[in-house]
C-alpha cells in the first residue's frame, strides 16, 4: 500500500478530503457521482466512511456496555504491544463507530465490541487482539480445508480470541466467543519463540506469548510451513494483525490464508486480499433469517466477499457445514450451488461439513453421512466440479479429487493426508485437462 492510501486506512475520518470536503450532498451537487462511478467500488466505501455515525444494524446489540479492561490491564497489554489503534473507524465525539464489519458497532468510552476485540478508549477505538495468539500449530494445509492449494503442505496456523458471529453451532467456541484478555496474561515474564525454538515447552507458555507480525514468516519457515493460516476463530475481529501478518509474510516469500466466515465490509476487504493467497470462506446455508438466527448475521455480505476475494484472484474454497434442522434443506442447498455455479463459477470446491453437536446445539444430532451424500448430488447437479464431504470417517471418495473431463481420480486423501497426486503444472497427469488451483509451492 502506498503512504497516502495507508493514512486513509489507518484513520479514514482525518483525511481532511474525505472526511469533510466530498460529502455525498457535495457529489450529487456537482454532478460528480455518474464521473466517478467508475471506480465505484472505492468511491462507495470512503462515501460511507465520511458519513455522521448511523445505526448499527438492528440486530446487533451485542455491545459490551462498560467491557473494556480497567486501567492497568490495558496499559499493560500496551506495554506488551498487544494494542493497536483500529484501521477502520470514525469519530463522532467520543462515540466511535467500527467500520470493519456489516455489525457496525457504535461504542461509548469504556465499551466493548460485539466481537470482544474492541474498545472505545478516550474516543479513540482500539483492538486488544494483536500479536498475542491464544492458539497455534502446525495444520496440514487439508485441515483448512483448503484441496486445491499446494496439497500436502504445512501451514502455520493460529488465532487470537474472538469472532464477528455468534454461531449457535460454534465448534471453537472455547476461544471464538472469549475476550482476548480471557485468553492471554500480560503479567510475569513475556514468552517468545524464535526460528530455533518454535515451539513452546509446555501449554500454560501460550498465555503469555507473544507473536510479532515480524516474526512469523521466519517460525513459519523454521517449521516447515509454506503458508501462515489465520484461522480457527475469526481473523476479521483481529483484522490489524492478520493485515499486518500477511503483509510481512508476502515480502518474506509465504503465502497467507484466510479462514473466515466472510463477514466484512468490502473496503477493508479489499486492501486485506492484496496479500492473501487463499481462503476458505465459510458459507453458512443460503437463507438470510436462518443465517440471523442460527449465526447472527446475513447472508449478502458473504456472498459479496466471495465476489471480491475472487475479483482480487485469490484462490476461494467455500465450506457449508450442515446443520440437522437449521441448514439440511436439500432444495435450499440446491439453490446456493447454483448460486455458486453460475455467479462465481462451477470450479470453485464445495465442501461439506459434516455437524458434530456442540456450544448452544449440544442436543442436535451429527449431520446424517446419508444428507451429506445428497448434498454433494445436489452440487454436482448444480454444475459444480469439484465437491467434498468433510468430517466423517469411512466414505471412501469423500475427499477425492476428480478430473472433470476423464473421471479419474487426480488426488486422493485419507481425512486430512494426501495418499496420491496426478496432478503435474496445473493438468490431469491422464487427459492434461486443466484443474483449477495453486498447485506449486
Ligand atoms: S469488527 Fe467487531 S467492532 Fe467492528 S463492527 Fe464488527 S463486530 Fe463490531
Amino acid at each position: 500500500m502506498n503512504d497516502k492510501r495507508r493514512d486513509n486506512a489507518l484513520n479514514p475520518l482525518e483525511n481532511e478530503f474525505w472526511a469533510k470536503r466530498l460529502t455525498r450532498r457535495d457529489l450529487l451537487k456537482t454532478g460528480i457521482v455518474g464521473a466517478s462511478l467508475c471506480w465505484c467500488g472505492r468511491a462507495v466505501g470512503w462515501l460511507w466512511d465520511t458519513n455522521k455515525i448511523t445505526d448499527a444494524t438492528q440486530d446487533n446489540p451485542g455491545v459490551f456496555k462498560g467491557g473494556a479492561p480497567t486501567d492497568t490491564t490495558f496499559q499493560a497489554w500496551q506495554r506488551r504491544g498487544w494494542v493497536r489503534e483500529a484501521m477502520y473507524y470514525r469519530k463522532d465525539g467520543t462515540k466511535v463507530q467500527c467500520a470493519l464489519c456489516p455489525n457496525r458497532c457504535i461504542l461509548e468510552p469504556g465499551d466493548r465490541s460485539h466481537c470482544r476485540t474492541r474498545v472505545n478508549r478516550d474516543g479513540m477505538l482500539y483492538t486488544l487482539g494483536y500479536s498475542n495468539p491464544c492458539s497455534f500449530h502446525v495444520d496440514p494445509v487439508e485441515k483448512k480445508p483448503l484441496f486445491h492449494f499446494l496439497p500436502g503442505s504445512r501451514s502455520f496456523s493460529l488465532a487470537i480470541a474472538g469472532c464477528v458471529l455468534r454461531c449457535m453451532n460454534c465448534q471453537n467456541w472455547e476461544i471464538s466467543q472469549k475476550r482476548p484478555d480471557e485468553t492471554k496474561r500480560a503479567d510475569g515474564p513475556e514468552v517468545r519463540l524464535s526460528p530455533s525454538r518454535p515451539y513452546l515447552e509446555n501449554l500454560d507458555e501460550v498465555a503469555r506469548l507473544t507473536i510479532t507480525p515480524d516474526e512469523l514468516p521466519a517460525l513459519a519457515k523454521a517449521t516447515g510451513c509454506a503458508s501462515i493460516s489465520y484461522t480457527y476463530s475469526e481473523p476479521i475481529a483481529w483484522y490489524e494483525y492478520t493485515f499486518d501478518s500477511a503483509k510481512a509474510a508476502r515480502i518474506a516469500g509465504v503465502r497467507n490464508v484466510l479462514v473466515t466466515s466472510g463477514y466484512i465490509r468490502t473496503e477493508p476487504l479489499r486492501e486485506l486480499a492484496r496479500y492473501i493467497d487463499a481462503a476458505h470462506v465459510d458459507l453458512k446455508g443460503f437463507d438470510d433469517p436462518t443465517y440471523q438466527k442460527l449465526n447472527s448475521g446475513h447472508l449478502q455480505p458473504v456472498l459479496d466477499t466471495i465476489r471480491t476475494l475472487r475479483e482480487a484472484g485469490v484462490w476461494v474454497e467455500i465450506v457449508n457445514l450442515i446443520v440437522p434442522t437449521y441448514t439440511d434443506h436439500l432444495p435450499t442447498i440446491r439453490r446456493m450451488c447454483e448460486w455458486v455455479a453460475h455467479e462465481v463459477s462451477p470450479d470453485v470446491p464445495m465442501h461439506f461439513s459434516r455437524f458434530h453437536p456442540a456450544h448452544r446445539l449440544a442436543h442436535l444430532p451429527p449431520t446424517p453421512v446419508e444428507t451429506l451424500k445428497r448434498a454433494r448430488d445436489e452440487a454436482k447437479a448444480a454444475g459444480l466440479r469439484y465437491v467434498y464431504i468433510g468430517n466423517v470417517q469411512g466414505v471412501p471418495d469423500a475427499g477425492t479429487t476428480y478430473c472433470p473431463k476423464c473421471g479419474k481420480a487426480v488426488v486422493e486423501r485419507d481425512v486430512y493426508s494426501v495418499v496420491s497426486i496426478h496432478v503435474r503444472e496445473g493438468r490431469c497427469e491422464f487427459c492434461h485437462t486443466p484443474i483449477p488451483g495453486v498447485w506449486n509451492v
